[in-house]
């Protein structure tokens, strides 16, 4: 059964199935494709329902395709920290309900994930520029498990992409890039993720 739906929402929701559903209620308001909403129409749009107050996924923000949409991780493990989020509910690269994706679906998750790493690389100004990827859907902290267990189901099919910067290129046996997705208590102040999300966009105006 699709988990976003509604009876589910309201039994046990869904973080990202709840920011998906927001991102259909923006977009069907703006008329929009989901390829052409921008950075700004998500900072005018105002969501009909008072739970606008409680969407912070919208400051985060970055872009989105049919199937998949990119915001900054407030768990900033390093500036630029994305995830890469599925609209509809697979708990991991393990449900099988990938399986019966169309080609839409494969070319659109190829097109955001390359595109974004494309944008991070510009915040390193790394001459040899590279982009992490890793997919758990399992959260552990003790925040997670609890909103996990009582709230929301936290485990929905999501990837996150790391800037490599260039103080990370460490030299065996020390593995600095893999050591970077397990820090903990790491976050971005809104206002350091406004800022990061101008430079990405920044970066975004010189190519389009
Ligand atoms: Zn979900």
């Amino acid at each position: 059964m699709k988990h976003g739906k509604k009876q589910n929402i309201r039994k046990k929701p869904c973080l990202f199935c709840n920011w998906a559903e927001d991102l259909r209620e923006a977009q069907k308001f703006l008329g929009k494709n989901a390829g052409e909403i921008t950075v700004k129409d998500m900072a005018k749009f105002r969501f009909q329902t008072d739970r606008d107050k409680n969407r912070p996924w919208k400051s985060q923000f970055i872009k989105a395709n049919e199937y998949f949409f990119a915001v900054l991780s407030q768990e900033s493990k390093i500036v630029g920290h994305t995830l890469i989020i599925s609209r509809d509910h697979f708990s991991d690269i393990t449900d099988p309900k990938l399986i019966s994706q169309g080609n839409q679906f494969r070319i659109a998750f190829f097109d955001i994930m390359t595109e974004m790493a494309g944008k991070l690389t510009r915040l390193t100004n790394d001459p040899i520029p590279k982009v992490y990827a890793m997919s758990v859907c399992e959260h552990w902290s003790k925040k997670e498990l609890e909103a996990a267990g009582k709230s929301y189901d936290t485990e929905h099919l999501h990837f996150h992409l790391l800037p490599r910067i260039n103080a990370m290129r460490t030299p065996y046996p020390y593995y600095l890039p893999e050591s970077m997705f397990v820090r903990c208590d790491v976050s971005q102040a809104k206002d350091d993720l406004a800022r990061t999300r101008e430079r990405i966009m920044g970066a975004c105006s010189t190519k389009t």
